[in-house]
């Protein structure tokens, strides 16, 4: 076979599609955010980011980044080992306790990414748990998708955020059988939000547990940001709570909390996290240096979602096709993959807005969109330069407008 053709045709065709990634080259500036420099060839341009998930800031915060030089000078820079061998350092005991406290669970677990940890953890708990039904939200992220796949247990996938549906296809099973719901809280292109308290009446009803996809949630909802649960004051119902420190916590790693029981199973058998190297000390430090300021700061919180109604609002009034949602999250709909793509490219050549296109399989084709993440950093300014912008934008490439 000629694999080099084969690869360069698969290439092509996605070229073809418009679904071609390219990476924008970037080099973000502490303490300078939203603004950043990005290198195009030889060239260099000053931008504004707006598809940031470091939806607060926080990657730049003074505390965090004061957290991270500390302990990277008294701890050096990786862990040096797995979890289980010689890697476990003190930093991780405590943004562990630290994350457990926060979702008020017995037990927390760190993972290197918050796509380790929901691979790890369902593939896991899925799969020791005997003939388990899992029941998987349709719009439910990779990860998860993956990690239900790999534990090869039964999955049935209900309409997205369809409460009905969930409990229709939970009577129809085996009411002996263990089951699991998995969905997320915010989901991260639409900006919707599902009905977790009506999601945990229905498990509760059939004994199913329930694992919740707070990544987009996590320092942005409830009073000390420790969720949409926390906000809609039912985070004691859910079983297993996952989170990322990588979009509003502003580091990186993932972690899951739950019972102490459960968090030991993942602990003792989940082989994303025991064959894998701990996260370096550094990280662990920032990332609790984060997590600790975003509880007792929900002025922040206020801030962002102040910002991200203004926006909705004036690109609502500017004629653009920005889509409802109720969170912090605003897309503004294309609907053809090419399109999306030049009206990115055009943006960040000709006006210094960065904003992905967002196209299929990520979303349904036909949905292709660019997706919008103000932060409390976005000032009226920024926003009067972008709504500009993607006005001239629209017009130039002859986009659909609101309807
Ligand atoms: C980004 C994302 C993840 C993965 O988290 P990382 O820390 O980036 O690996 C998991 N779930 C959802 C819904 C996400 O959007």
């Amino acid at each position: 076979m000629d694999y080099q053709s084969f690869f360069e045709e698969r290439i092509s065709a996605l070229k073809r599609e418009g679904r071609y990634r390219v990476f924008a080259d970037l080099e973000r500036h502490a303490g300078g955010f939203p603004r950043a420099t990005c290198h195009m060839g030889a060239e260099e341009r000053a931008i504004t980011v707006w598809c940031s998930n470091d939806y607060l800031g926080m990657g730049q915060h003074p505390d965090v980044l004061a957290a991270m030089h500390e302990t990277l000078d008294r701890c050096g820079a990786g862990a040096g080992g797995t979890r289980n061998i010689s890697g476990t350092n003190h930093y991780h005991v405590l943004l562990e306790r630290e994350l457990a406290a926060w979702h008020q669970r017995e037990a927390a677990l760190l993972f290197g990414s918050g796509w380790v940890a929901n691979m790890t953890a369902l593939s896991t708990l899925c799969h020791l748990l005997p003939d388990c039904l899992v029941l998987s939200d349709a719009k439910n992220h990779n990860s998860m998708i993956e990690g239900i796949v790999h534990s090869k247990a039964e999955k049935q996938v209900f309409r997205h955020n369809d409460v009905v549906h969930l409990d229709s296809l939970l009577s129809a099973s085996d009411p002996a059988r263990p089951k699991l719901v998995a969905f997320e809280s915010v989901y991260s292109m639409d900006g919707d939000i599902a009905p977790i308290g009506e999601i945990c009446d229905v498990a509760d009803r059939h004994g199913a547990m329930t694992f919740l996809d707070e990544v987009h949630a996590v320092g942005l909802y409830g009073p000390r940001g420790a969720g949409v649960a926390e906000r809609d004051g039912v985070m004691d119902r859910l079983t297993v709570i996952q989170g990322t420190l990588a979009k509003a916590v502003g580091v990186v790693g993932g972690y899951i909390a739950g019972s102490a029981a459960l968090i030991d199973v993942v602990r003792s058998f989940g082989t994303g996290f025991i064959f894998s190297t701990a996260m370096p000390p550094a990280v662990a430090a920032g990332a609790l240096a984060s997590v600790r300021h975003l509880q007792s700061n929900n002025e922040l919180r206020e801030r962002h979602q102040e910002r991200a109604a203004t926006l909705k609002y004036r690109l609502g009034n500017a004629g653009l096709p920005v889509m409802p949602s109720p969170s912090h999250i605003v897309p503004v709909l294309v609907g053809d993959p090419l399109l999306c793509k030049r009206a990115s490219d055009e943006l960040l050549t000709n006006h210094g807005v960065y904003v992905q296109p967002i196209n299929y399989p990520t979303v349904e084709r036909g949905t292709e969109r660019l997706r919008l993440t103000p932060s409390p950093l976005h000032t009226d300014r920024h926003m009067d330069h972008l709504v500009a912008s993607l006005q001239e934008v629209w017009m130039r490439l002859g986009l659909k407008a609101a309807a």
